[in-house]
């Protein structure tokens, strides 16, 4: 399951949640309540998922992630 991290838009405090994609469920800030999060890019979520392909470089140069 990906890992999906929030910043919160009223103290800035980042919070991680394990969720499937595509998931609509409301992420509130777990330091302060405050809803208003914005959904961060996780590099971290992404290596893990990534790991069958560790190379960062595509040898055709038509990889879509690249
Ligand atoms: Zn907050």
């Amino acid at each position: 399951m990906p890992i999906f991290e929030y910043q919160c838009k009223e103290c800035g405090h980042v919070t991680s949640f394990l969720e499937k994609a595509g998931s609509r469920k409301a992420h509130p800030c777990e330091q302060c309540g405050s809803r208003k999060t914005e959904k961060l890019i996780s590099t971290f979520a992404a290596r893990v998922g990534g790991s069958s392909s560790e190379s960062s470089s595509c040898p055709t140069g038509t990889c879509p992630l690249s």
